[in-house]
């Protein structure tokens, strides 16, 4: 067993291909994450997701410590084996959940201490809590305590609350167990303030990380300031280590970002978009609730190899949102992750064959069209 490592296989202007080695197998990146919140990827199984050729995917603290509970984890094997995923799982720190939690939370100089959404329940975590809660779920990436907080927020807020998620990294790092091919990612705060990311990222590197990720975006800025930040930001992070962007987010987010030098992302989107009818495609977005596919016998996408698309019409698919049949998100979550799994394979060929800047404009222009088949439309839109 080797330690834990990202390296860099081909460059791009900033945009890095790599292979990251972790002790439950190795993740090309850039690479997706698929959100498995509470120990599944909703409305997936395991097989499927592996399908979509997924390398890594993620768990939540906050909602596995709160059930089944951390302990109760460890003793059904571990993260990996109770929902059969023996690759690689980052998990977060719960930190962002607590915080998003409002007036169920109390935030001190040590921690938080919150109520569960579920039953009112008292909890706590601290920088330490959530390392070893992290360890008893057997995360292969296990992330820092941080504070995220929302913005807008005055820089002197935001200040104070960097600072704070810096002690709280400090101290995560003095919790953390090293063990081969496991890593803990350290978490870049500030805001949208350059001088406050600047501090932050040295006071990250001071503590060393196998990993570090880029916090507290996509949570209102709007891209522009996202990508302006990531712009001053990537460049600082240690180049031999692993950016994760956390929580981001659309396609065109992802490609942005990558050409920004991020290596790593998570989001909801794909999935949560599919159990509401909204599939992402090379042409841009559909809702399959909309009336216009009700006699439309074409596949989601003629590029793709899910399920839903290999075997089933718009048509049907339309039909099952419209029926509330649960097959319906199935197939959609299926489609959403197998077309991220393919953009990001997509976009590491292009750095590897140093033509980025030209498939980005083709996955722009496919993006920005409106269907994928212009000459057969329009269709009569009875909605
Ligand atoms: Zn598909």
């Amino acid at each position: 067993m080797s330690a834990f490592h990202w390296r860099c296989s081909a460059t791009c202007g900033h945009a890095r291909a790599g292979m990251l080695k972790t002790a439950h197998g190795d993740v090309p990146t850039p690479t997706f994450m698929p959100v498995g919140t509470a120990g599944t990827v909703k409305a997936m199984t395991m097989d499927s997701v592996r399908s979509t050729g997924a390398g890594i995917v993620l768990g939540n603290t906050y909602h596995l410590m709160l059930r089944p509970g951390a302990d109760r984890v460890a003793a059904l094997g571990g993260l990996h084996k109770m929902m059969d995923w023996p690759g690689p799982i980052l998990t977060d720190s719960g930190g962002f959940q607590v915080m998003s939690l409002g007036a169920l939370r109390k935030l001190d100089q040590d921690g938080v201490t919150f109520q569960s959404h579920i039953d009112g329940s008292k909890h706590r975590l601290t920088p330490e809590i959530s390392t070893q809660i992290q360890h008893k779920l057997d995360a292969t990436i296990t992330m820092a305590f941080d504070e995220c907080p929302a913005l807008p927020a005055t820089p002197e807020n935001l200040r104070k609350s960097m600072e704070l998620s810096m002690r709280w990294a400090a101290r995560s790092r003095e919790a953390f167990v090293q063990r081969d091919g496991y890593g803990q990612f350290g978490i870049v705060q500030g805001g949208t303030e350059r001088d406050l990311r600047e501090y932050s990222v040295r006071a990250l590197a001071d503590i060393g990380f196998e990993g570090y990720a880029i916090g507290g975006l996509a949570v209102g800025e709007g891209q522009a300031l996202m990508f302006e930040t990531l712009d001053y930001t990537a460049p600082l992070l240690p180049p031999d280590r692993a950016r994760y962007l956390m929580g981001v987010g659309t396609p065109d987010d992802l490609l942005g970002a990558v050409e920004r030098g991020v290596d790593m992302f998570d989001c909801v989107m794909p999935t949560r978009a599919g159990r509401t009818a909204r599939a992402y495609t090379e042409r841009g977005t559909l809702n399959l609730r909309n009336a216009r596919h009700a006699n439309d016998t074409r596949p989601l996408s003629p590029d793709c190899d899910c399920l839903a698309c290999a075997r089933h019409s718009r048509a049907y698919l339309h039909h099952l949102f419209r029926a509330d049949e649960i097959l319906g998100p199935m197939l959609l979550t299926w489609h959403n992750l197998a077309y991220y799994q393919r953009l990001m394979r997509t976009i590491r060929a292009a750095i590897i064959a140093d033509d980025l800047p030209e498939t980005a404009r083709a996955l722009r222009a496919g993006w920005a069209s409106e269907d994928w088949t212009p000459d057969e439309m329009p269709y009569p839109d009875l909605s």
